[in-house]
């Protein structure tokens, strides 16, 4: 059994997310990768406030393989600095 990164419920899969939540989970990633794809320069805060993705799901994100080409250009500010990325 798994724990769903959105939402929290117990699931049985190879996945973060359940299966509610995996097409909504899709939909920011693609968000996501659009952004980073047209943006240069890449601040933490910027992509929460153009995106509307979480912080929790941006680091979690980030912080798989999947992202990685991105993750190494990204910035944050103060307030994100305490946001810890694996
Ligand atoms: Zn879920």
């Amino acid at each position: 059994m798994k724990k769903c990164n959105r939402c929290g419920c117990f699931f049985i899969g190879d996945n973060d997310v359940c299966a509610n939540c995996l097409p909504i989970d899709a939909n920011d990633k693609a968000k996501l990768i659009d952004y980073c794809e047209t943006n240069k320069s890449l601040l933490f805060s910027d992509i929460i406030h153009s995106t509307g993705v979480s912080s929790t799901n941006l680091s979690r994100y980030f912080s798989s393989t999947e992202f990685s080409q991105y993750s190494k250009n990204i910035q944050y500010n103060d307030i994100c600095k305490k946001i810890n990325l694996n």
